[in-house]
């Protein structure tokens, strides 16, 4: 079997014949990695994957309705750090427009 370093926990793992190209070790918090960098990449580049996504999330919100009031309540530290974090999200999205608008003037 051939040997590689996996990018999740950088460790030497044996690649499984039948997965070509295989990456991560499969160590489930590897393998949790994998599949949400997979997903980023597919919710950028794929338009059909993404609008799927958000009508899965909206009729599971409308199933589950209060799930986020509740889990916002009983979390105060995610709510404080997913605000940080929504802050740096629109400066970044601000210096993308930017850059476009930029690229026009070329
Ligand atoms: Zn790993």
């Amino acid at each position: 079997m051939e040997k590689c370093l996996c990018l999740g926990c950088k460790e030497d793992f044996e690649r499984r014949g039948n997965v070509p190209g295989q990456k991560y070790c499969s160590r489930p918090e590897c393998q949790r990695e994998r599949k949400r960098l997979w997903q980023k990449e597919k919710l950028h580049c794929d338009a059909e994957y993404r609008s799927n996504q958000v009508s899965a999330q909206g009729k599971w919100t409308t199933k589950n309705p209060g799930y986020w009031k509740q889990y916002r309540a009983a979390n105060p530290g995610y709510t404080a750090c997913n605000r940080r974090r929504q802050i740096m999200r629109n400066r970044q999205r601000k210096k993308s427009c930017k850059k476009r608008i930029a690229k026009m003037d070329e």
